[in-house]
């Protein structure tokens, strides 16, 4: 594929697309980004999203984007972004859609002024939505609150968009020829069980999982996780029937879950309060909402950030036992945090800098204490390198240091590499069966078997990120990211403010985010059982990893703090870490913060055998 890696962030000329004036960058996602335009004929204000030029040369993306084109064709609805055309430029394919211009629900839902009234209209919209488009054959399978987004304009209305991952049902009638792939992108927080399995096959029922996930957030704050408490138990003003339509959605087993968004509907209406003055009042609560949630993004800072992605429950276990036969393989941090038996120590110099709270190895005058476990590594002019596997395909080496402050970053340039395969490969097939791919890990381990890995494999496959922190905080995410096989510069980094996890490839201004972002909230030492300690790991292949760095990261001072609506205090906002992959609006805002303590009681027996 003769990709320019740089292709999707260098600026696009304003005459990139004929008949249109691209006017500002608003949102950058998976498959490319998204512009405000004019549409020149017209004199009107829309949005044009651009396939990614690198992924405009893959078949299988390009099919995609065609789909969703196709999708939004099929529907007319005022909850859903219209489409306005479509079509292609040298470089690659366009989507010219309606422009919305107000924020996304997950900023709203940041907002302490949206009050369970609005939650309950606000989702009441995304449901008929969701029920015309079954009705017209069109399964969604992406709903999260970054893809609805709110038409200020049109005093605050939701609309559904990004049909990137659109499916049609065939039995209604809508056929769109075209091979599934990639499909099993999406988040996994909000993805029907069966669909996170075999996304090919998941019908309309898949969206219906999704609507709960989003409703309980609406009601609740966050994603239901493990055992969840029921909304009523959570907010405890919440009328108890509200419990049985989430529980009803959130049913593993397709069946057991509301059949057709309608009758989802027909259980939620009689429950959204009754509003005085109709229309009016409806709107300008969500307004006043978006509003609020506008001027807490403007506190923040104008930089374009992240968006704080409440996720997790992605389920390594579920997803893992789940696929069962299919999928034999561990995730690679399973396999990395296993007890090895056999450790020793590798001698390593560096520097310890107390002031700045930075531990670099490699070049320094401090000693530090590293080991080994599993396969042998060496150092080699203070990098920590494993040679051809002889034995042992999976070793991990712990560094024996923990990072002072709120929040950390690890980082280090890491080089993976396959082994040359032998004349003798099919003998050694016949007796430990085929190799996996090389892999290498940067990881933070606490001292439970807990772990974060970012994972990146010597063939250039997309980097991955596991994390595994107690029941309620596990899951895997992966991103197309089209990396160049070989060295890459990795980091992970927890924010000392909020507690986000970002998983990050590549350096300064080339550096990307790994999918979403990880809320594990201001806690999140705790959720590693220990203070975390920074560990390279590697699976078959060579690995061989250079500056090595862990910091200290320390909040800054605080700004004046923003009163909640019920009185709670709410943490001050303060500026979060920019990351390279810049979404639409301002918007990073620390995860609610009255969440009780995470995974309060099925922690203790939940928790993973000690395997450090
Ligand atoms: P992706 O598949 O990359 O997630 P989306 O369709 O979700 O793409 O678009 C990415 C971002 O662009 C959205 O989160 C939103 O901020 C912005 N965006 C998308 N569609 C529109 C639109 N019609 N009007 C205004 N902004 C939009
Ligand atoms: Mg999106």
């Amino acid at each position: 594929m003769a990709a320019d890696p740089t292709a999707i962030s260098r600026p696009k000329p304003a005459d990139f697309i004929p008949g249109y004036r691209l006017e500002k960058l608003v949102g950058k996602g998976g498959m490319g980004e998204v512009h405000q335009a004019v549409q020149l004929s017209l004199g009107r204000t829309v949005a044009v999203k651009l396939l990614s030029a690198e992924l405009a040369q893959d078949e299988s993306f390009v099919a995609r984007f065609e789909k969703e084109g196709a999708a939004l064709a099929a529907l007319r609805h005022p909850n859903i972004v219209s489409i306005v055309d479509k079509g292609r430029n040298k470089e690659t394919y366009y989507l010219v859609m309606e422009f919305v211009d107000g924020p996304s629900m997950r900023e709203v839902m940041r907002s302490p002024l949206l009050d369970f009234g609005q939650a309950l209209r606000m989702m009441m919209q995304i449901c008929r939505a969701i029920e015309y488009a079954h009705g017209r054959g069109v399964i969604h399978r992406d709903l999260k609150p970054e893809n609805i987004l709110f038409d200020e304009q049109a005093g605050g209305i939701a609309k559904v968009t990004d049909f990137g991952l659109a499916g049609f049902d065939e039995k209604a009638g809508l056929k769109h020829n075209l091979t599934q792939t990639n499909v099993a992108m999406g988040t996994a927080s909000y993805m029907a069980p069966e669909q996170q399995v075999d996304a090919k096959n998941a019908d309309h029922r898949a969206d219906v999982y999704s609507l709960g996930v989003l409703l309980y957030e609406l009601l609740c704050g966050d994603v239901p996780m493990g055992n969840f408490d029921a909304p009523s138990v959570r907010k405890p003003q919440l009328d108890k029937r509200l419990d049985a339509i989430v529980a009803r959605c959130l049913k593993t087993s397709p069946s057991e879950r509301y059949q057709k968004v309608g009758e989802m509907i027909a259980d939620l209406e009689p429950l959204v309060p009754a509003v005085s003055m109709v229309g009016t009042a409806q709107l300008s609560g969500i307004g006043r909402a978006m509003r609020r949630a506008r001027e807490i993004a403007r506190t923040i800072g104008r930089v374009a950030a992240a968006i704080l992605v409440v996720s997790a429950l992605a389920v390594l276990t579920a997803s893992f036992m789940r696929t069962g036969a299919k999928e034999k393989k561990m995730p690679a941090g399973f396999e990395l945090t296993t007890d090895f038996g056999s450790k020793f120590p590798v001698p390593q110099a560096g520097r310890i800098d107390k002031e700045s709270h930075v531990i670099t190895l490699g070049d320094g005058p401090d000693q530090i204490s590293v080991v080994a476990m599993g396969r042998k590594a060496v150092t080699r002019a203070g990098d920590i390198v494993y040679g051809p596997p002889e034995d042992a395909p999976v070793g991990r080496t712990v560094v024996d240091v923990t990072a002072d402050g709120e929040g950390l970053s690890l980082s280090a340039k890491v080089e993976t590499q396959a082994v040359r395969r032998s004349s003798l490969e099919p003998l050694y097939e016949i007796f430990r069966g085929p190799r996996a791919d090389a892999r290498s890990a940067l990881m933070l381990v606490g001292d439970t078997g807990r772990y974060v890995a970012l994972i990146i494999s010597g063939t250039g496959d997309d980097p991955r990120l596991e994390w595994a922190l107690g029941p309620d905080h596990r899951g895997v995410m992966t991103t197309a990211m089209s990396l160049a096989p070989g060295s890459q510069n990795l980091e992970l980094k927890i924010d000392p403010v909020t507690g986000a996890l970002s998983a990050m490839v590549g350096k300064d201004r080339d550096q990307r985010l790994l999918g979403s972002v990880i809320a594990l909230g201001p806690k999140w030492k705790e959720l590693f059982g220990d203070a975390p300690h920074p560990a390279l790991g590697c699976l078959e292949g060579t690995c061989a990893f250079h500056q090595v760095v862990l910091k200290g990261l320390k909040a800054p001072a605080p700004a004046p703090v923003v009163a909640q609506k019920d009185d709670e205090p709410e943490p001050a906002k303060r500026p979060v870490q920019v990351s390279q992959n810049t979404v639409r609006k301002p918007a990073p805002a620390p995860p609610p913060p009255q969440r009780p303590p995470v995974q309060a009681k099925n922690e203790k027996k939940g928790q993973p055998v000690k395997r450090r």
